[in-house]
């Protein structure tokens, strides 16, 4: 068809021009019109096009065959639709209704920008964008005849804009997404996913002592570091999930379709070990840790707002449980912060008022049972709280300056207490990383020995792994004034934190102590921690360091870990930690040696727990006290009359059910087995991996919120079917512990 006879038509289109019109003076003139059409379309401005009733493309500008140097055969007279597409990438384009949709229902279009579609197959083709505007033409009887339109090349601005909202997406270090673009993605999916009552897991990290990097090597490490943590975890999140840095050193993860809490955990201790691992930053290593908050939605939270805060507070709770650690949001962490508080309030009370005390663990040489050195550990009674656990206490204060004056009084106490043994036993003193840092710590062990007269090599201070966090030169240069001083060096927790060898090395230590956690596991299954013991004492007697292994509790432990060459042992199998006038008593009676004393086997650690539960046998729901949990099973009581056998389902609260078999009865004592073993809950305690579910319980009747901390509403899901209970409930009394 030839281009001119379309022209033609078009012409027709913008309407016969009425011969007898007159504008201002002159008389209109048909020619005039065409040479302005033809100027228009060869100044570049834009260009005109047509389609036939069939969508074909009857007629474009010249020039706009020209810049897209394709022959015209592949234009003219191809359906339009094929020809061009909408940008469905483009988060500001998407809304819009696609080209063909638009074209389809005969609607005008405006300003609608589209993409050249032919040129995306030839690679050689640079992307063109044009902006195009048509409008539906009908003839006399309403007939369809087609688009008249025009058009231009707005590729170099749009693909600006393209970068442009790039960068409003993604944050320009990491190249992560941002803050801004991961609260919208948020909020779609969960919206959609409420819809489709899907599930969606919600990390929040932030990074450990990242700041003291900063401080310490400056701003463009501090970057450097933080580019490095992106990439490792695009590579451990792989495509489960989207990744966004939502500023400083906070991190988030959207986890979709992701509520199991087992694979979370897993996830996320996944990603605590690999970020722990050391960074190297022109030619310097920086060591960092990371806290992880866990929430899932919709057990945790329905819309954005909510999911969000209860992963804040997990994080919160992580990092306040002393870092390095994954926590996931349950409800009772809304008090943790008022709690905190009041802790370190009656700590600093206690402090003053000399309320707290120093008991000493010894540590025993395995071949002759002696004594060779004492462990000073925290001690604090409570008259309300009872005794307070320094696994609890010692993080609340590390959190602000307590730390340090806890540290001092227990360096001064110790070297004092230590003063008055025999000379051949030594005292270890804990300290923290916090007062580690502290430039003034060497003064205060300096005086600590002063005041006390205590040979400084008979002073060992045990550091653990997060001494090495931040910047190596002043942890350096700590050593030297401490080595200087003459005080032993001990690794405490080794295996535990950020597990890297290579600054043993360097490091001037005298002693490593291998973490319980090994000792624990050593005689079970797990046949990796007897070799990981064995592997740490051969490292540590080649570097010749001596090793002490801790938390050795029976007789199987202690044959496994001396077949592993350890010589130095401290655990309750010897001894727990005792009052300075117990050990006076045991100095004064001559040599000091303890002899191993208690269990053969070793009985994986059942946590022992007094928490009222919920028992659901056929459509009755029992009460009952649990004793003790493990992550297969748990003893519980207040029900009689329950066969060896039966299938039960506990209740543990917020959502927990737990379906198990009783496999052992005394009285009133079940002894329940579970079908699917709890998972850690990432603080010391145990969950089950999946909850019942907000949306099952929506369709029981109840509204759609987050899962509530009580007991599973029971009757909502039987439709209160009643038949007469099978068991009898007893009334448990008792105490927690
Ligand atoms: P740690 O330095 O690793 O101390 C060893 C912990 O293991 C002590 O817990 C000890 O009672 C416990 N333990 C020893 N043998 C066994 C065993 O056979 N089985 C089991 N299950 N546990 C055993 P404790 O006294 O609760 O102290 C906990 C942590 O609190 C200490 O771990 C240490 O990190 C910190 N801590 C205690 N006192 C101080 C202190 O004065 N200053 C600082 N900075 N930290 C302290
Ligand atoms: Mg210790
Ligand atoms: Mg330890």
């Amino acid at each position: 068809m030839a281009v001119r006879g379309i022209l033609q038509s078009l012409t027709k289109a913008y309407g016969e021009p009425d011969a007898n019109r007159v504008t201002g003076a002159a008389v209109f003139d048909p020619k005039l019109r065409q040479s302005i059409l033809d100027d228009f379309e060869r100044a570049g401005i834009g260009w005109i096009w047509a389609t036939d009733a069939d969508g074909q493309l009857i007629y474009i500008s010249d020039d706009a065959i020209e810049k897209l140097e394709l022959p015209m055969a592949e234009l003219i007279g191809q359906p339009f639709i094929a020809l061009f597409e909408t940008d469905q990438d483009n988060p500001d384009e998407r809304s819009d209704r696609p080209l063909n949709f638009q074209l389809k229902a005969h609607n005008k279009v405006r300003d609608l920008t589209v993409r050249f579609a032919l040129g995306k197959s030839r690679a050689a083709l640079r992307q063109v964008w044009w902006s195009i505007s048509g409008y539906p033409k009908f003839d006399d009887r309403g007939q369809f005849q087609g688009y008249r339109g025009s058009a231009n090349d707005i590729s170099v601005e749009y693909e600006r804009k393209l970068v442009d909202s790039k960068l409003a997406e993604y944050d320009s270090l990491t190249g992560l997404h941002n803050r801004h673009y991961m609260n919208r993605r948020l909020e779609s999916i969960i919206g959609a996913f409420k819809a489709a009552k899907r599930s969606c897991g919600l990390m929040m990290l932030d990074l450990d002592k990242f700041k003291r990097v900063n401080d310490t090597m400056g701003h463009p490490a501090g970057d450097a570091l933080l580019v490095q943590v992106a990439e490792r975890l695009r590579n451990i999140v792989g495509n489960r999930g989207e990744i966004g840095r939502l500023g400083g050193d906070e991190f988030q993860i959207i986890l979709p379709d992701l509520d199991d809490r087992g694979k979370l955990g897993e996830l996320a201790d996944k990603i605590i070990q690999i970020l722990s691992q050391p960074y190297p930053i022109d030619e310097k290593r920086a060591i960092i840790g990371t806290s992880v908050g866990i929430a899932i939605a919709p057990y945790d939270g329905v819309e954005r707002e909510e999911i969000t805060r209860s992963s804040d507070l997990a994080l919160y709770a992580a990092k306040n449980g002393g870092r390095g650690q994954f926590r996931f949001y349950s409800d009772d962490l809304k008090d943790e912060e008022e709690e905190r508080e009041l802790l370190l309030e009656d700590l600093r009370l206690a402090l003053h008022a000399d309320e707290l005390e120093l008991h000493y663990q010894p540590v025993v040489q395995a071949k002759d049972n002696t004594v060779v050195c004492l462990e000073a550990l925290m001690r604090w009674d409570h008259p309300d709280r009872g005794s307070v656990s320094p696994a609890r206490f010692i993080p609340v204060a590390e959190e602000t300056d307590l730390i340090n004056d806890l540290g001092q009084w227990a360096l001064n106490r110790a070297c004092a207490d230590a003063a008055e043994w025999p000379k051949s036993v030594r005292v270890a003193v804990n300290v923290s990383a916090v007062q580690f840092t502290n430039p003034e710590f060497a003064d205060v062990v300096a005086e600590a020995l002063e005041s006390s007269g205590l040979e400084p090599d008979r002073l060992e201070l045990e550091l653990t792994e997060s001494i090495f966090v931040g910047d190596s030169e002043t942890t350096e240069d700590m050593f030297a004034t401490l080595k200087k001083l003459g005080v032993r060096l001990a690794l405490d927790d080794f295996g535990t934190g950020y597990s890297s060898l290579s600054y043993l090395r360097s490091a001037p230590f005298d002693k490593i102590k291998v973490d319980r956690s090994f000792v624990e596991s050593c005689t079970q299954q797990d046949k990796n921690s007897a070799k990981i013991i064995a592997a740490i004492i051969g490292l540590s007697n080649a570097l010749g360091m001596e090793t002490t292994v801790e938390g050795v509790e029976a007789f199987d432990q202690l044959q496994v870990v001396r077949s592993k060459g350890a010589e130095l042992i401290q655990g309750w199998l010897y001894s727990k930690a005792l009052p300075q006038e117990a050990i006076l008593e045991k100095v004064s009676s001559g040599e000091f040696k303890i002899k191993p004393d208690g269990p053969e086997l070793y009985r994986p650690e059942r946590r022992s727990v007094f928490r009222r539960i919920g028992v659901i046998h056929d459509d009755h729901r029992y009460e009952a006290v649990m004793r003790d949990l493990s992550k297969t099973g748990s003893l519980i009581e207040g029900l009689l009359g329950v066969p060896v056998g039966t299938h039960l389902v506990l209740d543990l609260g917020a959502g927990q059910l737990v379906v198990g078999t009783v496999s052992r009865t005394r009285d009133v004592e079940l002894a329940v087995e579970f079908e699917t073993p709890l998972v850690s809950d990432g603080a010391g305690g145990l969950c089950t991996r999946h909850r019942v579910s907000p949306y099952a319980l929506a369709v029981a009747g109840m509204p759609l919120t987050s899962l509530a901390p009580g007991n599973y509403p029971h009757e909502q899901m039987t439709n209160g079917a009643r038949t007469t209970p099978k068991f009898m409930q007893v009334t448990v009394s008792g105490s927690a512990g």
